[in-house]
């Protein structure tokens, strides 16, 4: 009778086990991992990508390497191919004005004899949901500041934190939706924008010409999840969200607790997010949006923002926190 009951009992343990492994939610959560992290954020940050200006060499190689690494998880691109291209225009460079990619300012400009134009990229993967055409987005800027030959010393920009390091939350998030193995309720886009550093400029170009913009429920944004602002606090990261979904902030609290993530959130609702990175872009359409950033540090647009400087330990925790926020966006009902 004894050996009978706890054979029961290693039997519904083991189940239960069994049962809890399966959750398609934590299938996906446990390929997020800082190997792959440190992976992506060193082959983005190195030399040889000569700091992933906008429109120049080291940021064209950052794409094929971000479309490579898309392909590979098996994931469809948006449209017909990964790439968006689009071209930013610019006043003669004695004017010291910003790129454009609006309509209207891109004609006034390029009606002027002397003009600056560069060719740039977004980059945009889907995931189909069971409602086709209502979409969630999750993005980070690939570009970074280039190169400056003036410089005495180090002349390369290498954006290890900015933005090396939403890249690689961007690209393991795609992969942990695939390999959860469901199919989310809304069609989930992931975004990798291009010209980030010059204005905003490739989440400007897709949110003004995405045709289905009002449909888009929610845009979680990546931009600096790599660094300790304040070494005594390691843990720290600023969590910006729409101040009018307050459950954004319930989310994070009740996973932080439940998977045991080693971050210590300043919560920031906002009520009209329209500032600092790609999320303005979103909010300017009323989208809500959450945005996850380390804060600045001594490093920041400077060319030592280097990989060896990355707590990566924070980046997966960022990642997984925000993986977890995107399966909410994704697949809740309502919020
Ligand atoms: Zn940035």
């Amino acid at each position: 009778m004894y050996m009978k009951a706890t054979c029961l009992l290693v039997l519904f343990l083991s189940m239960s086990a069994a049962i809890q492994a399966q959750t398609p939610k934590e299938q996906g959560l446990k390929v997020i991992n800082q190997t792959t992290a440190e992976a992506h954020i060193a082959f983005l940050a190195s030399d040889e990508l000569e700091g992933r200006e906008a429109g120049f060499h080291g940021g064209r190689i950052a794409a094929e390497y971000i479309v490579s690494c898309l392909k590979q998880m098996n994931i469809s691109p948006l449209g017909a191919c990964y790439y968006q291209p689009f071209e930013a225009y610019n006043r003669e460079r004695q004017r010291r004005e910003r790129f454009q990619v609006d309509r209207d300012s891109v004609l006034v400009i390029k009606a002027e004899k002397v003009h600056q134009k560069l060719d740039m990229r977004n980059i945009l993967a889907k995931i189909e949901g069971k409602r086709k055409n209502e979409y969630v987005i999750i993005g980070a800027h690939y570009d970074h500041l280039g190169i400056d030959p003036m410089l005495d010393g180090d002349q390369i920009y290498n954006g290890a934190d900015d933005n090396a390091s939403g890249v690689s939350a961007v690209l393991q998030i795609a992969h942990a939706f695939v390999m959860s193995g469901v199919q989310p309720e809304r069609t989930v886009i992931f975004a990798l924008w291009d010209g980030e550093e010059k204005g905003l400029l490739g989440s400007r170009f897709f949110t003004q010409n995405f045709p289905e913009i009002m449909q888009v429920k929610g845009y979680l944004n990546f931009d600096m999840i790599g660094r300790n602002s304040n070494e005594s606090n390691p843990t720290h990261v600023v969590y910006f969200y729409t101040e009018a979904h307050p459950v954004f902030g319930d989310w994070l609290k009740n996973d932080i607790a439940n998977y045991k993530l080693n971050l210590t959130p300043n919560y920031r609702p906002w009520d009209k997010p329209i500032g600092g990175s790609d999320n303005a872009s979103f909010a300017r359409f009323d989208i809500p949006v959450i945005w996850y950033h380390t804060d600045a540090h001594p490093d920041y647009h400077l060319p030592s923002d280097h990989t060896d400087k990355i707590n990566l330990e924070k980046v997966v925790d960022i990642t997984k926190a925000a993986y977890l926020n995107l399966w909410n966006l994704a697949n809740e009902p309502t919020y």
